[in-house]
């Protein structure tokens, strides 16, 4: 069931995305070439603890950090340690937080340093996604009108749209339904209705967009190597049409 939220609640959800869009300048700031994925995490951490939030990501099904941190060919899920970032990298940091019990959710790829024009292409394509996407997350269309968005940006880009992760409902559990896959065909699916929040997550593969999990039963990479790209916000639908929860 697609449960729809009050504008109260919508509110805590929103100083919850504040938090998180926070815990994002923090990373941002701190993925300088020589940085490691730890040192994002502690970043983003050191936010959490300075807001009183909780987060959402630690102990997750055993996730051991509060932020994912993806570096190139990482897709999502990638665990923070040692790995090193250098010049020319991207980064993707997901993250969320709790406040009274109301969750937000959200991601950003980063370059590290100077990057190359494909790989900046790859980002800017990911967050025009994600951007059509929200622009198609109003009162009477329908889910797959959000898929279909996104799919339609990266495929006129020339890039691939990650199938097997998809985007969420949330509310005061990270994940509830509906899922929101960012490929697919309009006109599809659940209608949308004010009161329901969305959390969109296109993740956009510079090559093929198969994937692959590592041993650590987290890190999701891409299956030949090639970068990938990811960007997410919490949105509300309103009688207005979307708002988005997690920005400063
Ligand atoms: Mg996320
Ligand atoms: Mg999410």
């Amino acid at each position: 069931m697609v449960l729809r939220k009050t504008a109260t609640q919508i509110a805590l959800m929103r100083r919850a995305g504040a938090v998180v869009a926070e815990m994002h300048e923090a990373c941002t700031r701190a993925a300088v070439p020589g940085a490691t994925t730890a040192d994002l995490d502690r970043a983003a951490r050191d936010v959490l603890d300075r807001r009183n939030a909780r987060s959402n990501f630690l102990g997750y099904h055993g996730f051991p950090a509060v932020a994912c941190v993806s570096p190139n060919e990482v897709i999502v899920h990638g665990i923070p340690g040692p790995r090193v970032l250098e010049a020319g990298d991207i980064v993707s940091i997901d993250c969320g937080a709790i406040i009274e019990g109301w969750h937000a959710d959200a991601a950003i790829t980063v370059p590290v340093g100077e990057v190359d024009a494909e790989s900046q292409r790859l980002m800017d394509v990911t967050r025009a996604a994600l951007e059509s996407a929200i622009a198609a997350t109003f009162a009477g269309n329908r889910l797959g009108d959000i898929g279909a968005a996104a799919e339609r940006e990266v495929a006129s880009a020339g890039f691939g749209v990650v199938r097997e992760y998809v985007g969420h409902g949330i509310g005061t559990a990270m994940h509830e339904e509906p899922e929101v896959p960012n490929y697919g065909p309009p006109g599809r699916g659940l209608r949308l209705r004010a009161g329901i929040v969305l959390a969109i997550e296109p993740m956009v593969t510079a090559g093929r967009s198969a994937t692959r999990t590592l041993d650590d039963g987290w890190t999701v990479v891409t299956a030949d190597g090639s970068r990938a790209a990811h960007f997410e916000h919490t949105v509300a639908i309103t009688d207005d049409g979307p708002t988005v929860l997690t920005l400063p």
